[in-house]
């Protein structure tokens, strides 16, 4: 069974470009009858906190990537990890070191003036017939891992290809900190066995860590995953997607309007094909996700793509589903929709004009706010030529049956009863009734509103 993992830190608010870390995973264990777990790598105690952990989960929540275990936290898994630590010291498969930081300092800096690559010479690894040095009084020793000497490590990673790694180039790793606590390259392994992962998908970040994890799962024994190391996602200005560059946290999205869908859709494009298919839904993607198409190069944020992709969403949404979505974007404007149904509606008239459930929150706001014709409108269309016109239909509105087909007849008849064209009444009651001067088809728009309020806007002037 496959078994795939997200494991943000909760050092900063997560953004589009992290998330889309768990969004593969996840797709790939959903596409595969597999187990997707989430773990809060929470080690960085000083740099972590609760808000960001809040954040990951309200995102992964809004963007419907559910996990099927976890959440686990690393600093709640401590005492697991101090075991292993103690048994690889036992099999000999880690050592004490008592070099200090001076010492390494000086080791390094001796290195460095012979133009050698800084690397921890060995000098507390045990050998057999090597005699160690005296421990020394009152330091605490910190624990490195017994890496292999010789040979190199290679993977087939499923986005880079395969790699290798000579052992020459990677020391023997610290794995414990002299207070005891395990350090991260460690605390990801012992995970990943516990957990039972069998693929690890990740930003490319990571890709100089996995050689040094490698050697660690084969040393307890255990065959590593598989890994696929995501290329980065860069912003606008073509750096390194990052809070500091301005990268909105992802629950932003929604407070911007944006449906989960759409945004898993675009993140989903983002580093992953499918043919030439742009616009997919969830289904859709679970069922092509797979780990040969993902994209090697770096991919680029683009809002007005992503904007694209939501109004594609948009229009493909059910609209009683958007109409709960516009719902709470007016109730933040103080707007309370009655549960008629009729807002259901009113999004299906106005959606394919719009990219976001804001845009469509300020078209139908004109049925539940007064509004506001500017000047230059009002100047413009409702004309002291076109008042009696107005009145008319005001009158006569308020008698017909309230339909679609009756209002486009009352309209018709208040134009012939004036002598006017079309245009000349339908813009003016677009400008009062509606506070613009453009709108869809005008008889389908004021067959959605209340008939006393059409009847008050009319009359309003
Ligand atoms: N905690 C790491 C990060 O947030 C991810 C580690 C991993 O996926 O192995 O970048």
């Amino acid at each position: 069974q496959i078994r795939t993992r997200f494991a943000p830190s909760p050092t900063g608010f997560i953004h589009l470009g992290n998330i889309r870390s768990a969004l593969y995973p996840w797709a790939f264990a959903r596409a595969n009858q597999g187990v997707f777990i989430l773990r809060i790598e929470d080690t960085d105690v000083e740099r972590s906190s609760q808000e960001a952990v809040d954040v990951i989960l309200e995102g992964m929540r809004w963007l419907g990537l559910d996990h099927d275990e976890g959440p686990y936290y690393q600093m709640q898994r401590m005492d697991r990890y101090k075991e292993v630590l103690a048994q690889m010291l036992e099999q000999g498969l880690a050592y004490r070191c008592y070099m200090s930081q001076a010492e390494l300092e000086a080791l390094r800096e001796r290195q460095m003036a012979a133009k050698q690559k800084p690397r921890y010479d060995g000098t507390w690894r045990p050998e057999p017939g090597k005699s160690l040095p005296p421990v020394p009084e009152g330091v605490q020793p910190v624990l490195r891992f017994r890496n292999p000497v010789g040979g190199s490590v290679v993977w087939d990673d499923k986005v880079k290809g395969r790699i290798e790694i000579s052992n020459d180039e990677l020391d023997d790793l610290v794995i414990a900190r002299p207070d005891g606590t395990p350090t991260y390259n460690f605390c990801v392994v012992v995970d990943d066995i516990d957990m039972a992962i069998t693929h690890v998908i990740r930003g490319d970040d990571h890709v100089n860590n996995t050689p040094r994890q490698i050697n660690i799962f084969r040393a307890l024994g255990k065959e590593p995953p598989v890994y696929a190391h995501l290329p980065t996602v860069l912003n606008e200005a073509g750096e390194k997607m990052s809070k500091r560059h301005g990268a909105k946290p992802v629950t932003q999205y929604r407070e911007e309007g944006y449906l989960a869908d759409a945004v898993v859709n675009y993140l989903a494009r983002l580093g992953w094909s499918h043919g030439d298919d742009e616009i997919f839904s969830r289904q859709q993607l679970i069922e092509w996700f797979n780990l040969d198409h993902l994209g090697k190069s770096a991919g680029q944020f683009d809002e007005t793509k992503l904007r694209w992709v939501n109004a594609q969403h948009l229009k493909m949404t059910a609209d009683d589903v958007l109409a709960g979505l516009v719902a709470e974007q007016l109730a933040k404007r103080g707007l309370r929709v009655p549960a008629d149904g009729a807002l259901a509606q009113q999004c299906a008239l106005f959606k394919d004009r719009c990219s976001t459930t804001i845009e469509l929150a300020d078209w139908v706001s004109m049925y539940f706010a007064p509004v506001a014709p500017s000047a230059e409108d009002l100047a413009a269309h409702v004309t002291d030529a076109v008042k009696p016109a107005l009145q008319t239909l005001a009158d006569k509105l308020a008698s017909v049956a309230w339909d679609k087909a009756a209002i486009q007849q009352t309209i018709k008849e208040s134009i012939a009863a004036h002598g006017l064209k079309m245009p000349q009444l339908a813009i003016p009651v677009r400008v009062l009734v509606c506070g613009r001067a453009q709108t869809p088809s005008i008889d389908a728009v004021l067959g959605l509103f209340d008939r006393k309020v059409v009847i008050e806007r009319l009359r309003s002037v």
